[in-house]
């Protein structure tokens, strides 16, 4: 994927991260909202420390969705964003768009949530 689409869905997600847990995390999400020096040293500061804390204060369906935001934060560091997980085939823009912290494409989605027998609660 493209730097500037990179970032275009970085953005997004530090605004969903702003979104669910701004109050508990306004330095730490300012920190990575400063680091604009491109996207490749932009995400050094994971929040996978801070999320035990966070289960305690979001209850576990927000800090689940902030561990994915921390998670899709880390794989645009990995250069892996935007990649399906399962098969390894780009994951639809729009797709990513509505979902960003996607993890798989709308085709191998479907198939675990089959495989589960239940579907994955979306944003
Ligand atoms: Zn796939």
């Amino acid at each position: 994927m493209q730097a500037d689409k990179l970032e275009h869905f970085r953005k997004l997600l530090l605004e969903q991260l702003r979104e669910h847990a701004g109050h508990i995390l306004a330095d730490q999400i300012d920190a990575l909202e400063a680091s604009d020096d491109g996207v490749k040293d932009s995400v050094d500061l994971s929040l996978m420390d801070v999320n035990k804390e966070l289960a305690f204060t979001l209850g576990e369906r927000e800090s689940q969705l902030v561990a994915d935001i921390d998670q899709a934060l880390l794989r645009i560091k990995e250069g892996t964003y935007g990649r399906c997980a399962r098969c390894g085939r780009d994951i639809d823009e729009r797709r990513l768009e509505a979902l960003p912290t996607a993890r798989y494409d709308a085709n191998c989605q479907s198939i675990i949530e089959q495989a589960n027998g239940f579907a994955t609660p979306s944003l």
